[in-house]
């Protein structure tokens, strides 16, 4: 991964120590987690609050880990999910943003989820709200927006998410924000191509999920 990594960096002309390579360890055990992180990473990422929530006591230790919810978080979990990540990629919402400011103890790093077509999963801030949703989030006093995420439609060819990552970098820059998480194990070279600074990669890494998401 570290060598796939490396090469994409290379052929777009980017530095390996500016992208992110966030592992996805949904589904997995908690001693992938322990696994990973022997290895020498340290951002995880998952997507669902209850299922991280029975790992955490198991990596909760891990010095210098850090969790990043990667999956839609519906409000009324919000105060479960600050207590158990620190990073967060698919605020879409003032609703949200608020709830998560409210239920924070310290600083929250959060990405804004952008929706850039009618086929993506519901989730996901329509384009055209971006602005009122960044001013919610600057009145947080705890939420640092850092970034915007996005996941293309699915498909085999890679080129075929070239537009939606383009497309998310262009926001990122009129918003003056610095990071762009998007890439996964499929396309992960063509989002690096494209400005990528955080490439979320399960399959890649650990292999094939059990159960499809
Ligand atoms: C599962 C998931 C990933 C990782 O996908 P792979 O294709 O296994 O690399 C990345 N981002 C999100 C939001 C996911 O749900």
């Amino acid at each position: 991964m570290e060598d796939r990594l490396a090469r994409a960096c290379a052929r777009a002309g980017r530095r390996p120590e500016d992208v992110l390579l966030l592992a996805v360890t949904k589904v997995f055990p908690a001693e992938s987690i322990l696994e990973a992180y022997a290895l020498g990473l340290r951002d995880f990422g998952e997507n669902y609050v209850q299922e991280f929530e029975g790992k955490y006591p198991l990596v909760s230790g891990l010095a210098g880990a850090r969790f990043h919810l990667i999956g839609h978080l519906q409000s009324n979990k919000s105060r479960k999910a600050a207590e158990l990540f620190t990073h967060f990629h698919t605020v879409d919402s003032a609703k949200l943003a608020r709830r998560l400011d409210e239920a924070a103890t310290g600083e929250k790093q959060v990405l804004i989820e952008v929706k850039l077509s009618s086929e993506q999963a519901k989730h996901g801030c329509d384009p055209a709200d971006l602005p009122a949703l960044v001013d919610a989030i600057a009145a947080c006093p705890k939420l640092r927006l850092t970034g915007l995420m996005t996941m293309p439609p699915w498909d085999e060819d890679a080129e075929t998410a070239r537009p939606y990552f383009a497309r998310l970098r262009e926001l990122a820059a009129a918003f003056g924000l610095p990071h762009l998480s998007m890439g996964m194990s499929n396309d992960l070279e063509v989002a690096i191509e494209e400005g990528s600074t955080i490439v979320r990669v399960g399959t890649a890494l650990f292999g094939k999920r059990q159960k499809p998401q």
